[in-house]
């Protein structure tokens, strides 16, 4: 089963936590054992899994790119002006697979599925393909 999720975002740079809207994807293809693939249809945005309980985590991952990529300094700023989120985006990936087991995602205590924005605000289509018995 494959079915894309749109998700506004508001912010220049944010994590946004798309994991309840993945496992009702899940519940709803009926798949009991496999995989789950979350797919960023976009070049400046990503997929991450990380913790979604302490806000701080998603903040500090954006000042950590921040500090890693500089901004304005690239040749592709020359045509758009966001080189910077094009390499934070190579260096994410554009996506993650997760195990899935009796229905459910099979996410730790303290995992989240987040889209990573970062060059919006820009409405966001993501593709989840859940393959299995
Ligand atoms: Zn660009």
């Amino acid at each position: 089963m494959q079915e894309s999720i749109t998700v506004s975002t508001s912010k220049s740079q944010e994590m946004i936590d798309i994991t309840a809207k993945v496992s009702s994807m899940v519940k709803k293809s009926g798949i009991k054992d496999g995989l789950c693939n979350v797919y960023a249809m976009h070049a400046t945005a990503a997929i991450v899994i990380n913790e979604n309980a302490d806000t701080n985590i998603c903040l500090d991952t954006i000042d950590a790119l921040n500090k890693l990529v500089e901004k304005g300094i690239w040749r592709h700023d020359k045509l758009d002006g966001n080189a910077d989120a094009h390499i934070k985006a190579t260096i994410l990936g554009p996506s993650e697979t997760i195990p899935v087991k009796a229905g459910k995602l099979q996410l730790g205590t303290w995992q989240g599925i987040m889209l990573f924005e970062l060059d919006g605000p820009r409405k966001r289509s993501i593709a989840v393909t859940v393959l299995g018995d």
